[in-house]
């Protein structure tokens, strides 16, 4: 008897279990009206030239991993930067739904939404580490979402640069006077903290940068870190290589999904994309950082080119003219204002612990 009301206790605890495991309402109707065999034909558009390593090669992995995963119902095709449209449109695509999907840099926005350049990187910001657990866990994806929701498009990480290298020059810095007047390819707000510092920051694309710098057009450049910056022969165009990348110390790539198409589609589809997109997003930022530190040591074995580290009182002036840029820009715009608060207050939590963890360890003599 006992045994008995033991036994039926527990089928009734087992059936409970399963209840509550099968059983809301919503999760029941939402998967029964699946239709499985409704094929999704999207289009991805990227800011990277075609066949760029890395950051190209990730987009289409991370499209074939989701058709993979849907078992073809979920089938993206991705164009490189000009392949359907130039490169620095992939926003507005996205926004008014001419592609479902984007992939690109936050920072590429900045003129139409300055506060996005938190969700790229910022000089002497996060690294990939303090980036992934503000966007994941800190909430920075929440803000993140927020910030674009009025242009419809819905964000997610897809990959990380890693700290970048400081660049190229045709000279040595040993000092803030040797900035004076010095001509760099540096965008964005590396771009006007290097202006504050007397630089005189130039815009050129991609294409552009080795003929600028190899024909003296330019007297620095900066481009991504050891592996890209072999690629495109830098190394052949300037002998003097600087670290560290104060003004990209971690750059976030991105995915958009235009609001509509990501509404559109089902539950298991949506968490396919999400999920491929966080393997992605390591995956991308570990073939970075093998493919960096690669190169970094042919460069040191088979090129003259000698690599230094920036003066320190160059880099503490940079960070202080970087503190004054951001909060002239938080001044004068509220939305800048308010993603600038919310990366400080955890940028500074992040830093303490990082004191403690990582960097401590690093500091190790070894
Ligand atoms: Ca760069």
């Amino acid at each position: 008897m006992i045994h008995y009301r033991l036994l039926s206790s527990l089928f009734l605890g087992l059936c409970l279990v399963v209840l509550t495991a099968c059983g809301p309402e919503d999760a029941t109707s939402k998967s029964t009206s699946i239709d499985s065999s409704k094929i999704y034909h999207w289009k991805m558009v990227t800011t990277w030239p075609p066949g760029f390593p890395v950051l190209q090669d990730g987009a289409e992995r991370f499209a074939n991993n989701i058709k993979i995963m849907s078992n073809g119902r979920l089938d993206i095709k991705v164009y490189a930067g000009g392949e359907l449209i130039p490169a620095l449109q992939t926003f507005d695509a996205v926004s008014q739904g001419t592609v479902e999907m984007g992939h690109g840099s936050a920072y590429y926005w900045a003129g139409k939404v300055p506060e996005a350049q938190f969700f790229s990187t910022v000089p002497f910001g996060m690294t990939a580490r303090g980036m992934n657990a503000w966007l994941y866990d800190g909430g920075g994806l929440e803000l993140w979402r927020e910030i674009y929701q009025p242009f419809h498009v819905v964000p997610f990480p897809l990959g990380n640069t890693g700290v970048q290298m400081g660049g190229w020059f045709n000279k040595e810095i040993n000092s803030l006077d040797d900035i004076k007047g010095l001509k760099m390819r540096i965008p964005g707000l590396g771009g006007k903290v290097f202006a504050k510092a007397g630089g005189n920051p130039v815009l050129l694309a991609g294409s552009e940068v080795y003929t600028a710098l190899e024909r003296n057009t330019i007297d620095a450049t900066e481009w991504i870190g050891p592996y890209h910056d072999q690629r495109l022969g830098l190394y052949r165009a300037a002998e003097h290589y600087y670290y560290p990348g104060w003004h990209e110390p971690g750059t976030v790539l991105e995915l958009t999904v235009n609001q509509r198409a990501w509404d559109s589609l089902p539950a298991d589809l949506q968490a396919i994309v999400s999920n491929a997109a966080q393997a992605e997003n390591l995956h991308m930022l570990s073939e970075m950082e093998e493919k960096n530190l690669s190169a970094l040591q042919e460069l040191r074995e088979r090129t003259d080119v000698q690599i230094h580290k920036f003066p320190d009182d160059v880099l503490r002036t940079l960070k202080t003219l970087t503190d004054e840029t951001l909060a002239e820009e938080a001044a004068n715009n509220p939305k800048f204002k308010r993603v600038y608060d919310a990366y400080q207050d955890f940028r500074l939590k992040n830093d303490a612990w990082s004191d403690i963890s990582e960097n401590a360890y690093l500091a190790i003599e070894h």
